[in-house]
């Protein structure tokens, strides 16, 4: 199978514009609806739930998600662990045969997911649209995985008296625990690799983009996967989420979200239980710091427009978000005039108009937004508020772009703040800048600006990160041509949409057979 991209829509074209409007009208009328959680094809409505809103309204109730509680979960791995022993046993074509089939009704119920995706999590249309795109593409690379491991090594040295061979053997029964950021694409990526590797999957949605979660999760059922092996689960993180990462019958935990949450995760799953037989396997996609560096002889009007997008953009909500800015001294002013003249210009329709800024998720992330905010407002020591700077949770949880001049003290320069606010620090030297850029326990994105050939390879040599950007924004990763994951506390480098990837879910036997 040849990879190729997928091809975003085109939103000036009218038919899908009317198509996308159609889509919203649709969703609007469905909004609100109980939302089962879904074990061996089994649809579990409970009494228990948890609203899941609208960020941009947050009186709008999206979905209510019904509330697993921990002997649902015992009930689930049980199912998984039926559907892996037949799921084992499929060939790669037939369960790539399926995938396809997911892929076609991915593709026609596009518009509806990106409604669903706009609504639900606040990212403007084409930012929906782009995780559509990914989404496909995950499922593509995956596919390839599967298929480009399925005969194992194929350099063991040949014999005469004896076969020899060393296949790929899928783990077991795993969990997907996703983020709400990109709430199909990395969900479902999260789940298809391992299921295309021949696992069976918990498919935990982040309870902020449940809804999302269970329209993907309803694709994946008639796409053709056999009951049991992806069970839909939603529930409290505090009933189910350490419940079901510390089973025993749990064999490894596909993460992504906060340095916090992952490192938990990690120590939780390395406790042997009771009945255990394997050392989890914990695959994580964490936090970031990311810096964008800017040279003196950098083009600033690219700059300027990579920066904008890298940091606020989808409100900063990106793990790969640019959050440092490291200028040289003698384009720094040049520099922020065009960076605040490009963030005038976001504009603020609404995300269902495709507006430039739209809310954040949540009432946690806005708390902890804007506590970073009022902390540079007031420590004029440290932090120079330069553009931007406003709050309003009234409706929805708004956070206006914000730009800071910081000192390397700043609060604001080193912790991860997940939100659209950008820090901004001058360097007298390239070689200072570069040693900024390493001082962070992350290590996920980095890009330079730069027309120096030598500075260009100096940060090949030393920027320590798994994304390294030149002259381009540190946000974006697109499958099959940057390779996604990060170095250090940003997780353990599993790049996305490759097949090693899938290697990850993937156990090699060696089999021998002598004469
Ligand atoms: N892959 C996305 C990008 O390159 C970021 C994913 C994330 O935020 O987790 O922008």
């Amino acid at each position: 199978m040849e990879f190729k991209n997928d091809v975003e829509l085109d939103l000036t074209n009218e038919e899908v514009k009317h198509n996308l409007s159609q889509a919203f009208k649709r969703v609007s009328l469905e909004m609100g609806q109980k939302i089962p959680f879904v074990i061996n094809g089994k649809k579990i409505y409970k009494d228990e739930t948890k609203d899941s809103v609208n960020p941009a309204d947050k009186k709008e109730v999206v979905g209510k998600l019904s509330l697993a509680t921990q002997s649902d979960i015992d009930q689930a791995i049980k199912s998984c662990q039926q559907a892996f022993a037949d799921w084992k046993f499929v060939s790669v074509s037939k369960r790539n045969e399926i995938a396809e089939n997911l892929v076609k009704l991915i593709q026609q119920n596009r518009y509806e997911l990106i409604a669903w995706i706009v609504t639900e999590s606040g990212k403007n249309i084409s930012e929906a649209d782009g995780e559509i795109s990914e989404l496909v593409d995950f499922i593509h690379s995956y596919m390839i995985g599967a298929d480009e491991l399925k005969s194992g090594l194929d350099y063991l040295i040949p014999s005469s008296v004896e076969d020899r061979e060393a296949r790929y053997l899928p783990l077991g029964v795993g969990v997907a625990i996703a983020p709400w950021n990109f709430p199909a694409s990395i969900l479902g990526g999260m789940v298809m690799g391992p299921v295309l590797a021949g696992n069976a999957m918990l498919m935990k949605p982040s309870n902020d983009t449940g809804v999302v979660g269970y329209k993907l999760f309803e694709l994946m059922e008639s796409a053709g996967f056999p009951d049991g092996l992806i069970n839909f689960v939603t529930g409290e993180n505090e009933e189910i989420g350490d419940y079901v990462v510390s089973h025993p019958q749990i064999r490894f935990i596909n993460f992504t979200g906060s340095m916090s949450v992952g490192l938990h995760i990690n120590q939780l799953a390395a406790v042997t239980q009771l009945g255990q037989k394997w050392i989890k396997r914990v695959v994580t996609e964490m936090g970031g710091k990311n810096a964008i560096i800017v040279d003196s002889d950098a083009d600033l009007d690219k700059a300027a427009t990579g920066i904008v997008q890298s940091a606020f953009l989808m409100q900063g909500q990106k793990c790969s978000a640019g959050s440092r800015l490291i200028v040289l001294n003698s384009v720094y002013d040049k520099l922020i005039d065009k960076i605040k003249a490009k963030m005038k210009k976001l504009s603020n329709k609404p995300a269902y108009e495709n507006g430039d800024i739209g809310p954040v998720i949540a009432q946690r992330a806005f708390d902890k937004i804007k506590s970073y905010i009022d902390y540079g407002k007031n420590d004029s020591q440290n932090n120079t508020l330069l553009e931007g700077g406003n709050y309003d949770e009234s409706t929805g949880w708004f956070i206006e772009p914000t730009l800071f001049e910081v000192t390397e003290k700043s609060k604001i320069f080193h912790e991860e703040i997940f939100g659209p606010v950008l820090g901004a620090l001058k360097v007298d030297t390239y070689e200072k800048a570069l040693s900024l850029a390493n001082d962070t326990i992350y290590g996920l994105t980095g890009a330079v600006y730069s027309n120096n050939e030598s500075h260009i390879q100096e940060a090949i040599d030393k920027f320590y990160v798994g994304n390294l950007y030149f002259n381009r924004k540190t946000t974006g990763a697109v499958v099959y041509q940057h390779p996604f994951g990060g170095f250090n506390m940003s997780g353990t480098d599993c790049k996305t949409g490759t097949t090693n990837y899938v290697q990850q879910f993937l156990e090699l036997q060696s089999v021998t057979r002598s004469y």
